[in-house]
């Protein structure tokens, strides 16, 4: 008898091999590349339809700062032949159409149950499988648990004293209702000015009849200077699409651009200058690639700081306004943010800024929002207020592993977050998170990070069956080594200074602590290996991996 027949004789008999949560990005290809592999899957979806976070945002202005011909799945040449993108960032629509395509393509939708939130998943230690649990009461069982949440599911709604009174409509911006919301003629309130606010700001402007922008924290944002692709262009990078997959894959970001070996410091003055002026120019997130130590060192980073800051002040026209709008934190340390006419925005007259650092929102009242100073008076109010990230949405699940340890006892309420990999946790066997916390993701390509991960659990879980393994699990030692190489890699960068959701401060009341691996930084750091998302980290994650977790 074969290894894999003896695995199959010997294990429980479940109703599926593997259960993913989610349709998004990774659950979608996780389906594929499990299916490919011989295994029963089903993905379980709350949305009624495939797309994870390109399903729910749908607020105006919403697009992929990613270049499009990056941002794809890299996995099927015929694929990467067959979709042809209209712009360097598409808007939320055609990336849920891509979506949509390869769902159809790869006859995804026949083992995905939408309209099904999974609300628990408990491993079942005496048959070794996981038994999953629907909000409708319905339950069903797994050898392989997946998570395909997502880092940003779980929406932050900061709990305002009186919320519930306010008589005009209120949205986040991440669970955007599916009918056009219509601005015309309202008074309209947006809080929060990250990657959604910047997006929706612009374009709620142009439409109501006053907007109001509750800013705490000044941003920096770089113009994304969208445009059209160019059929000419399109052709050019579908011929050469194999050897931009291979550079995608060698470089440490996700995308086939090399990074700069200089530092800011090394240039002149108007060098650098020149420097910055080209980037700034070019749009997107060329900035970030212009020298190597921009978020390492405090004074790169103060040159690169100082000429956003001059940007803002030459787009806003009213010198006050433009001083409430300079970011004061670390260029990049924060998401950088691409925009389209954002500081342009203040320069509306249908537009105010009210700082809420300074005057804190006190309460939502019936008729609008008051802040320390001033009450508005609001018809409609956005909430473009984030998310609880990398953990919010696993931790929303009662996810409960050996000896019925829950993931919230495990990582302590978030005090004390410890995976393997960003992949898997001791305790929890046969459990995995696509892109987790502490996994080399979110700072990258997200699509490609994305196959990276779910490639390594296919092969991983292929494996187990191919050699009669029942169950793999993370030791501790492991874990607790990668989660001090992971802080040890922050630690040498200037990205924990920053309140962000990358630190957890974006939550009251959650604890801080770095919750992603910066794969981007660990290039940079003598003595580290690139070990991200060149090709060789498959082979060095796996063959630690089989030392370390192999039972
Ligand atoms: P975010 O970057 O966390 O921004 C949230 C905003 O809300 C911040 O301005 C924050 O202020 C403010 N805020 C939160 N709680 C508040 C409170 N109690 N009072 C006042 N202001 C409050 O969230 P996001 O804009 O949704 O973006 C999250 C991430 O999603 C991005 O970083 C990006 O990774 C991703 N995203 C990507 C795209 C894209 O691809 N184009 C688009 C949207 C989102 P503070 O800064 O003071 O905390």
């Amino acid at each position: 008898m074969t290894n894999t027949e003896q695995y199959q004789q010997k294990k429980q008999k479940t109703d599926f091999d593997a259960v993913v949560i989610g349709a998004g990005f990774s659950g979608l290809y996780m389906l594929h590349r499990l299916r490919e592999a011989g295994f029963s899957t089903r993905v379980y979806e709350a949305g009624d339809g495939v797309g994870g976070v390109w399903y729910w945002n749908l607020y105006p202005g919403a697009r992929c700062d990613s270049e499009s011909i990056y941002y794809n799945y890299t996995f099927s040449d015929e694929l990467l032949q067959e979709w042809t993108w209209s712009s360097r960032y598409p808007e939320q629509p055609e990336i849920l159409r891509y979506l949509n395509y390869v769902a159809d393509k790869f006859d995804l939708r026949r083992d995905i149950q939408f309209e099904t939130r999974i609300t628990a998943a408990h491993y079942d230690e005496e048959n070794n499988c996981w038994s999953i649990h629907m909000e409708d009461g319905s339950s069903v069982s797994a050898t392989y648990f997946i998570s395909g949440v997502g880092c940003l599911s779980a929406a932050n709604i900061p709990r305002f004293k009186g919320l519930d009174d306010f008589e005009g409509q209120w949205y986040h911006t991440g669970h955007w209702p599916h009918e056009k919301v219509d601005f015309k003629g309202k008074r309209v309130g947006v809080i929060g000015n990250g990657s959604s606010g910047v997006q929706s700001i612009p374009m709620i402007a142009q439409e109501a009849e006053q907007l109001f922008v509750f800013q705490r924290t000044p941003q920096f944002t770089i113009p994304a200077r969208n445009h059209p692709y160019d059929p000419e262009f399109i052709q050019k990078t579908k011929e050469n699409y194999p050897q931009i997959r291979e550079q995608m894959k060698e470089s440490w970001g996700g995308f086939p651009i090399a990074p700069s070996v200089r530092s800011a410091l090394e240039d002149a003055p108007e060098v650098r200058q020149e420097v910055y002026e080209t980037a700034w120019e070019k749009g997107g997130f060329f900035l970030t690639y212009t020298y190597h130590d921009l978020t390492m060192d405090e004074a790169a980073n103060e040159t690169v700081s100082d000429f956003i800051r001059s940007k803002i002040r030459e787009t806003v026209h009213k010198p006050e306004v433009a001083e409430k709008l300079l970011p004061t934190y670390y260029f990049g340390t924060k998401r950088p943010i691409l925009d389209t006419h954002y500081f342009e925005t203040y320069n509306r007259e249908n537009v105010t800024l009210i700082d809420v650092k300074s005057a804190p929102i006190e309460e939502i009242t019936a008729k609008g929002l008051r802040t320390a100073e001033a009450e508005y008076e609001l018809d409609v109010l956005v909430f473009a207020t984030g998310y609880d990230g990398m953990t919010g949405p696993l931790l929303k699940i009662d996810i409960r592993g050996k000896d019925g340890l829950t993931l919230k006892e495990k990582w302590n309420e978030g005090a004390h977050v410890q995976t393997y990999l960003g992949i898997a946790n001791a305790g929890f066997p046969n459990f995995f998170m696509i892109t987790g916390p502490e996994s080399p993701s979110v700072l990258a390509n997200m699509p490609l990070a994305i196959e990276q991960h779910v490639e390594w659990i296919g092969d991983c879980v292929e494996y187990l069956r191919d050699h009669g393994i029942e169950k793999i699990e993370a030791t501790e030692e492991a874990e607790t080594a990668w989660s001090s190489h992971c802080r040890e890699v922050a630690d040498a960068t200037l990205y924990p200074k920053a309140d962000s959701w990358y630190t957890g401060a974006n939550i009251a009341g959650k604890p801080r602590s770095f919750l992603i691996y910066l794969s981007v930084a660990s290039d940079r750091i003598d003595g580290f290996v690139r070990r991200s998302l060149q090709r060789d980290m498959m082979a060095f994650l796996w063959c630690h991996s089989q030392r370390q977790c192999r039972k």
